[in-house]
């Protein structure tokens, strides 16, 4: 995190002022959530499964959904702008996502063998990711990730791993903030997202001893950073000039076009990780690329890599994948919705803009994140010069205005989400913008 240098500024005083007073009227609107999570605290740290999901005070309880709406344990009403964080493209309740897993619940779960469905699904994402001859599935996109990367260490005879500052490939391959110390113990090279120059040093001094290069086409949980075209082809290029495995992680960012941002940009990886949505919602992964690399993975094959996991091909999540992707996210879909997300982000920064507020929303489609600042942002540190206190406030004010989005400003159009909704949804932020005027002025 940046150093705030206003932190003494009457501007810096409103924030904290307004923040404290918006967290205070939280507190006394969601009784019930604080309850809940006091309960909760006896029985998990910090009451807390998932850490992304926690904020102080106390984090909402949300007690049901349906479409594009969630109710939290209060009664509280909102148009969900999160998605589960891109994994709820359908919405809580699209009837081909039922239907799929009530059939496949009828015939039985768990069936201790190769089904029928895992062929289609793995077939259906061979098909609309160019990088992808076979495919294998996980059940998360961590698992994806750590399995690409012990496929490519194999594939290459190597050990270093090229990352990036701000990218986020799971709770054990972390580097936004300098790193996680739960992170998997790989011969990390962590180098600057979106910039070619520092990045191809960095590449070079280590030449033939990288294994693979790990990005994000679009820095996620990071901030909705794009990656610049010209900084994913200079990857692509180093990789194939020192041998090493380029793999793009599209977990988010496979939704941004039918085949995913690699497509959109033409720059095909040797390797994708995708997850979220592409199971239909149910707990999913995958790791698939060029057919030489996961061949390794080939049982018939007496020196076959072992890649397991109990629920690798469960028939909830394959029958819910092979529905979502072939009736109800089809290319046309994917097209639609990220159409939408552009204008709303249009809107939203015209908005901001007119009002001359240090507020923008960056992303790409159907993906965006909200950021206390009007400068550009291009970068990891761009995004985290942000003021955060102001971001908070956003968050707890669209909360108040009937919007769920994540604490850290970041939302995920889901396909349930219609004109009305992102009209409440611009109307929110245009109220936030009036009545924080004080705060949200930009420097000038
Ligand atoms: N990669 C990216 C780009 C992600 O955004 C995420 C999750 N937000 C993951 C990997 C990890 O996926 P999962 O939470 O399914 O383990």
């Amino acid at each position: 995190m940046v150093q705030d240098t206003r932190a003494a500024s009457p501007v810096s005083l409103a924030v904290d002022r307004a923040l404290a007073d918006a967290t205070a009227a939280y507190s006394a609107r969601n009784p019930e959530s604080r309850a809940r999570y006091a309960a909760a605290t006896a029985a998990m740290p910090g009451g807390n499964t998932r850490s992304v999901l926690y904020y102080d005070p106390f984090p909402l309880s949300i007690a049901r959904g349906e479409g594009c709406r969630l109710w939290d344990a209060d009664g509280h009403a909102y148009i969900d702008f999160l998605g589960e964080f891109t994994a709820g493209i359908y919405g809580h309740s699209h009837p081909e996502i039922l239907a799929a897993i009530a059939s496949a619940l009828t015939r039985g779960i768990n069936l201790s063998g190769h089904n029928p469905l895992e062929a289609e699904l793995a077939r259906i994402v061979c098909d609309r990711f160019p990088s992808i001859d076979l495919v294998r599935f996980t059940n998360s996109g961590t698992e994806a990730n750590l399995m690409a990367l012990a496929a490519a260490t194999v594939f290459t005879k190597r050990r270093k791993i090229v990352v990036f500052n701000g990218a986020y490939h799971g709770g054990v391959l972390t580097f936004t903030g300098g790193g996680s110390p739960v992170n998997v113990p790989h011969e990390f090279l962590v180098a600057a997202y979106n910039d070619v120059e520092r990045t191809r040093r960095l590449i070079d001094a280590h030449a033939r001893e990288i294994a693979a290069i790990l990005v994000e086409p679009m820095l996620g949980s990071g901030g909705c950073v794009p990656a610049e075209a010209e900084f994913l082809r200079a990857l692509r290029q180093a990789a194939r000039e020192y041998g090493a495995l380029l793999i793009f992680d599209e977990v988010m960012t496979s939704r941004l076009a039918p085949g995913g941002r690699q497509e959109a940009l033409g720059i095909i990886p040797d390797m994708t990780t995708l997850g979220k949505y592409i199971g239909g919602g149910m707990s999913f992964g995958a790791f698939g690329g060029r057919r030489d690399v996961m061949e390794l993975f080939d049982p018939r094959r007496p020196d076959g890599l072992p890649h397991a996991g109990t629920f690798n091909n469960n028939i909830l999540t394959m029958s819910a994948g092979v529905a979502g992707l072939t009736r109800v996210f089809t290319p046309d879909a994917a097209r639609t919705l990220n159409a939408r997300g552009d204008v709303l982000r249009d809107r939203l920064n015209a908005l901001c803009r007119r009002r001359g507020a240090r507020l923008q929303f960056t992303g790409i489609g159907s993906l965006m994140s909200a950021h206390a600042t009007a400068r550009a942002i291009r970068t990891p540190s761009d995004a985290a010069a942000g003021d955060a206190r102001l971001r908070d406030l956003f968050f707890f004010d669209m909360l108040e205005r009937g919007v769920y989005l994540a604490r850290r400003g970041f939302m995920a159009l889901s396909l349930p989400i219609g004109d009305a909704e992102t009209d409440h949804l611009v109307a929110a932020v245009q109220g936030f913008l009036e009545d924080r005027q004080a705060v949200t002025a930009a420097d000038r």
